[in-house]
């Protein structure tokens, strides 16, 4: 079953229960009189579906706090009920209720609030004595997750798939090539190549840290031992742009976490540092956190990024720069996976920058990964 045939049997389904219990506590025969229209609806309350109940005249009579929500009702401190649908719940709504016959489901319809994006589900079904009720069911969240993982294959296809066709395209040429022309295009084809297994690699790394299903090791880690171990395995890079690397960190500094992970978020950090550094400094320190556990950070002297990006750059594929991260060799992913590996340690990761001036990545971790930091996990659907 598909998404929408998801969201539409599930409306379906809440639209049954609602006409079914409403049937129930109205009058048999008759229907529930004005009186009784708010009691009912209070029925409701436990609801997470937004219920109205409208009259012959398309008068909201009475809703629950669910719709009230939704709906960002009373709109003015002067707003009450009743009052015409159409003031309530908007022109799109309004609509999609009135074209629906009565118990049909409509599919999702989208609604632009403000600054937010929200998506419906508009149910309507008989409520007696000619009164209709209208249901409301949220689907933003779920349209957002959905929109989401579409974003992400569309980006993982096209990122495979550039390089590919050009490593396609060489790979044609070379078979007429000779002589100098055909060893420049073998060391382009080394390069594509090697930027897709660079690729594959980082989609699996985000993929197992996102996988619920995977468990961070326990272990006692010496966090001197690691941070030199990642400044050794860069130095070439760093010397080759002749940045001066330091590092300092107790030699007695201990975390217990998943060493490959923390690792991995470290390097990923000190790589981005001299990618986007041309000259000046990369530093790499670690303390005890005054809040207990310890406080990595990564500092460099480099381009910085622009405070319109920075909310954006643990996105997947999102890159401030792109022609100089696809210049360096940078994926988009780097700082995803590290949002994600930091998190499921129990950490946080945050990050400050002056565009000219450089930038700081500071990795909180909790001295013990079964007592994470308050706020860690927020909002990782993004990245
Ligand atoms: P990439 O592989 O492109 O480096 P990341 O996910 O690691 O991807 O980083 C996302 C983007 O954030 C980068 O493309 C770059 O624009 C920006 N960025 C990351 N680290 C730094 C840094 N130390 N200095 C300046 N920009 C950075």
């Amino acid at each position: 079953m598909n998404n929408s045939a998801l969201f539409t049997a599930g409306g379906v389904v809440a639209g049954w229960i609602i006409a079914t219990l409403w049937r129930k506590l109205s009058a048999k025969e008759s229907g529930p009189t004005k009186g009784e229209t708010a009691p009912m609806v209070r029925a409701f309350e436990h609801l997470n579906e937004g219920v109205l109940v409208l009259d012959e005249g398309e008068q909201v009579r009475a809703m629950n706090s669910a719709a009230e929500r939704l709906l960002a009702w009373p709109a003015s401190s002067s707003s009450s009920l009743p009052a015409q649908l159409e003031e309530v719940v908007g022109t799109e709504i309004t609509a999609a209720v009135r074209s629906t016959g009565e118990g049909v489901a409509l599919m999702p319809i989208e609604i632009h609030r403000k600054d937010e994006e929200f998506t419906f589900k508009v149910i309507v079904g008989p409520a007696g004595r000619s009164r209709r009720f209208v249901v409301l069911e949220d689907l933003s969240a779920i349209s957002k997750v959905d929109r989401r993982r579409r974003d992400f294959v569309a980006n993982a296809s096209h990122e495979l798939q550039t390089p590919l066709a050009a490593l396609i395209g060489m790979l044609d040429l070379l078979q007429d090539a000779n002589g100098e022309y055909a060893e420049n295009l073998v060391r382009r084809c080394q390069k594509k190549a090697s930027s897709l297994s660079l690729l594959t690699r980082d989609l699996i790394g985000l993929a197992r840290a996102q996988d619920n299903d995977w468990v961070p090791s326990a272990t006692h880690i010496n966090l001197e031992e690691l941070c030199r171990s990642v400044i050794e395995n860069r130095s070439e890079g760093a010397n080759e742009k002749g940045l001066e690397v330091s590092i300092s960190v107790p030699s007695d500094l201990e975390i217990i976490g998943d060493p490959v992970a923390l690792e991995t978020c470290i390097a990923n950090l000190v790589q981005n540092a001299i990618w986007y550094t041309d000259k000046g400094s990369v530093s790499l320190r670690a303390n005890e956190h005054e809040l207990g556990g310890v406080l990595i950070e990564v500092e460099d002297t480099g381009s910085g990024i622009a405070a319109e990006h920075l909310s954006r750059i643990f996105e997947r594929f999102f890159r401030a720069d792109p022609a100089r991260s696809r210049a360096s060799g940078g994926t988009g992913l780097g700082l995803a996976i590290v949002k994600n590996l930091i998190s499921r340690m129990g950490g946080r990761v945050a990050v400050s920058s002056q565009v000219g001036e450089g930038t700081c990545f500071q990795l909180e971790l909790p001295a013990d990964p079964a007592h994470p930091l308050e706020g860690a996990g927020q909002s990782l659907q993004e990245s």
